[in-house]
């Protein structure tokens, strides 16, 4: 039994859960983090704008770090871009290190 609609909708599925897995997080999630955190960089704490929003994984993928909600963060565009494959006490370390406290 194949071609049947049934088949054609189980495909469309997949490919759905496909365009969810390309990012690994549902697309409401950068906002509804940022949210959270009051639209605050979760590292700088600068107030970010949407654009400047990005997700980040607090233990990277590339070190094992899993996308689910509480390895995620919301971060401003600049942090991502420096703290890399860092994990998020690195990170802090290496903003603390770059940018002591006043
Ligand atoms: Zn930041």
């Amino acid at each position: 039994m194949k071609g049947t609609a049934a088949d054609r909708s189980a495909k469309i599925a997949r490919r759905r859960y496909k365009s969810i897995r390309k990012q690994g997080y549902p697309k409401r999630w950068p906002d509804e983090i940022a949210t959270e955190q009051r639209w605050k960089c979760f590292y700088c704490k600068q107030p970010m704008t949407r654009s400047q929003r990005t997700l980040d994984h607090r233990l990277p993928v590339s070190r094992g770090g899993k996308t689910q909600r509480k390895n995620l963060v919301a971060a401003c565009s600049f942090c991502n871009q420096r703290k890399g494959s860092l994990t998020d006490a690195e990170f802090a370390l290496y903003l603390q290190q770059k940018e002591p406290l006043k």
